[in-house]
């Protein structure tokens, strides 16, 4: 095998599935665990479930490229992932295990915390389907987090199970700001369709009716003259979180960990000059103008009730 990322084949057994797909390279591998206990800032949860190692999303603030391989592959970050090949059998070995310790108490999953599980090699390869077809059977308590129109693919998954939130990410309201910080992502229109796309497609007659957040986190500025179309397409979605890019008060890993991310800021200094302010001022307006959806910040908005 091409050994692109020096110092990450020799200690961990990869191979390579593609050339390319789309600007990443793709391996693939076998993994020894697929749940892991879940800490920090999402220590409401029992485990993190990551489908895939990287993100071809490459968002120029995300801290998980911090938790790369090797210094190549944190610099590279957005350009490789890694196919957790047996995450489905893994799964649900897992949860067996899981449910013979607590037979009446089923593990809450969040899913995921260091990429995206829908993110474009997910087309191909359907990791994430096959492990929310495991989790119908075994029943947990899941959150899926993502910034893919793509999860509108597991609609009819969703209603399947016991209890379900999906968290969209769309931290700001302006098309060119999205455009700056994560280039690779899929558009702001297409988020906010899917989002809506499920919630129109729930038919509480059917099963469990999904519970659903926008994740606005980090909070990225919005222009002054997207500002209303962006409120407005928000309204009926159960939750908006809340996360200030930089909070002096906390230890947040959030943009701590590329340098990207903290030079675009400097582009935005009619948000920044003043970011505490800024921020107040958004979530100010999302509570007025939406009365009946639930603003929450930080932690506590990503808990599952
Ligand atoms: S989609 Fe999420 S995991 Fe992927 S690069 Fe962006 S912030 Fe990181």
């Amino acid at each position: 095998m091409e050994q692109l990322y020096e110092g990450y084949c020799e200690q961990t057994p990869v191979h390579r599935l593609h050339e390319r797909f789309g600007t990443a390279n793709v391996y693939g591998r076998t993994s020894q665990s697929i749940l892991n206990p879940a800490t920090g800032y999402i220590t409401a949860y029992d485990f993190t479930l990551n489908p895939y190692r990287g993100c071809q999303y490459g968002c120029s603030y995300c801290y998980a490229a911090a938790f790369s391989p090797n210094p190549k592959m944190r610099r590279d970050w957005g350009n490789w992932v890694i196919v957790k090949e047996n995450a489905a059998e893994l799964l649900a070995k897992e949860l067996q295990g899981w449910y013979r310790k607590h037979p009446d108490r089923p593990p809450y999953i969040y899913m995921s915390t260091v990429t995206d599980p829908y993110q474009p090699i997910e087309t191909q390869k359907k990791l994430t389907q096959s492990l929310l077809e495991v989790m119908i059977e075994y029943c947990p308590i899941l959150v899926i987090q993502t910034r893919s129109p793509m999860v509108t693919r597991d609609i009819p998954l969703f209603q399947r199970f016991k209890k379900l939130r999906v968290n969209m990410s769309i931290p700001t309201g302006s098309e060119t700001v999205r455009k700056d910080f994560e280039p690779q992502s899929p558009s702001l229109k297409a988020r906010l369709h899917a989002i809506q796309t499920i919630a129109r497609s729930i038919d509480p007659e059917k099963g469990y009716v999904p519970k659903l957040s926008v994740t606005i986190t980090p909070t990225l500025p919005t222009r002054a003259e997207d500002m209303n179309g962006f409120v407005e397409r928000l309204r009926g979605i159960d939750r908006i979180v809340l996360q200030r890019f930089h909070d002096p008060s906390t230890r947040s890993l959030v943009a701590t960990t590329r340098d990207d991310a903290i030079a675009l800021k400097q582009k935005y200094q009619w948000w920044y000059e003043d970011e505490c302010q800024s921020y107040e001022n958004f979530k100010a307006t999302l509570q007025q103008r939406l009365p009946e959806t639930e603003v929450l910040e930080n932690q506590q908005g990503f808990g599952y009730d």
